[in-house]
């Protein structure tokens, strides 16, 4: 079930059958706190500024991270934290709700492909195309044969992504549902937090083992050598962050990247260029 680990991470491979239930979302991989894991963090913001500067000199890459998460389960304060410090103009969130009249009325990638982030760029989906097999399943929005349908589409959609210089990292916040219990209650007790609490969260949170069985389900079919999914234990929500954290910066580590490269030629009418400025 398990495959490599990034720092607690559980990357899962391909048609390998996972059991979240068997996940702990507790886990903080040795970490004793979040005051311990508060150097590693640092550093790990540093190195993801590095690699993004890299990445958006280098231009042939894109990076799309995926993420998704029961309510609660911390998409957004992960994407504040761990996006922190990156220059806002190679980053874009995306966040997909409930699809517009316009969007049902296209297929359901239409409005992903048009969010996928351009060579240089960093892409966070916040939820995604994987709400069409999860949200849509749960509440039965579309018969099973067409959802069913759907891994394969994303599958392919995916490989079509990466081969056009895409890397795809998917990141499942892997929470409990006492944990689940604590933070909305945590939304409805602060008056600071009130707003993000929605009377659909209730509903939602009474399907919980459907949730379950559909995330299962999907990521087992949806996990792939070009578009892996990782689990991350999610209840600390320090943890979870320095594990996307690291887990982006391997990703982008693994892509090579490099300033471009000037040939003879070009480097010559440099020479010159600055020649001619200093003598300005
Ligand atoms: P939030 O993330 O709290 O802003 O809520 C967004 C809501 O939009 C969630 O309840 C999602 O399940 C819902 N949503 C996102 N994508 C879809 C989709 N493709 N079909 C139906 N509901 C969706
Ligand atoms: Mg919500």
């Amino acid at each position: 079930m398990k495959g490599p680990r990034s720092r607690g991470a559980i990357r899962v491979r391909p048609g390998r059958p996972i059991r979240l239930s068997a996940i702990d979302p507790d886990s903080t991989g040795g970490f004793e706190g979040k005051d311990a894991a508060r150097v590693s963090l640092d550093k790990d913001l540093d190195r993801l500024r590095e690699r993004q500067r890299l990445l958006y000199a280098d231009g042939r890459h894109a990076l799309l991270v995926v993420l998704q998460a029961m309510d609660t389960g911390g998409k957004d304060g992960t994407i504040r934290h761990v996006l922190s410090g990156l220059n806002p103009v190679a980053c874009v969130v995306t966040s997909f709700k409930v699809p517009s009249a316009e969007e049902l009325a296209h297929d359901f990638l239409w409005r992903i492909h048009k969010a996928v982030p351009p060579n240089g760029v960093i892409g966070v989906f916040n939820r995604s195309h994987y709400e069409d097999v999860l949200v849509v399943r749960v509440h039965q929005l579309v018969s099973p044969a067409v959802w069913k349908a759907r891994y394969e589409q994303i599958n392919q959609f995916e490989r079509i992504l990466s081969e056009n210089g895409v890397r795809i990292v998917k990141i499942y916040l892997h929470i409990s549902k006492g944990e689940q219990k604590r933070r909305l209650l945590a939304r409805l007790d602060e008056p600071a937090k009130r707003w993000k609490f929605s009377m659909a969260d209730l509903a939602e949170r009474k399907l919980w083992d459907k949730y379950m069985d559909a995330y299962e389900h999907m990521i087992r079919n949806t996990s792939t050598a070009e578009a892996p999914w990782y689990v991350l234990p999610a209840d600390n929500k320090w943890f979870a962050r320095l594990v996307m954290s690291t887990v982006i910066i391997d990703v982008l580590d693994r892509l090579d990247l490099e300033f471009p490269k000037f040939d003879r030629p070009a480097l010559r009418s440099m020479k010159r260029m600055r020649k001619t400025l200093r003598a300005e």
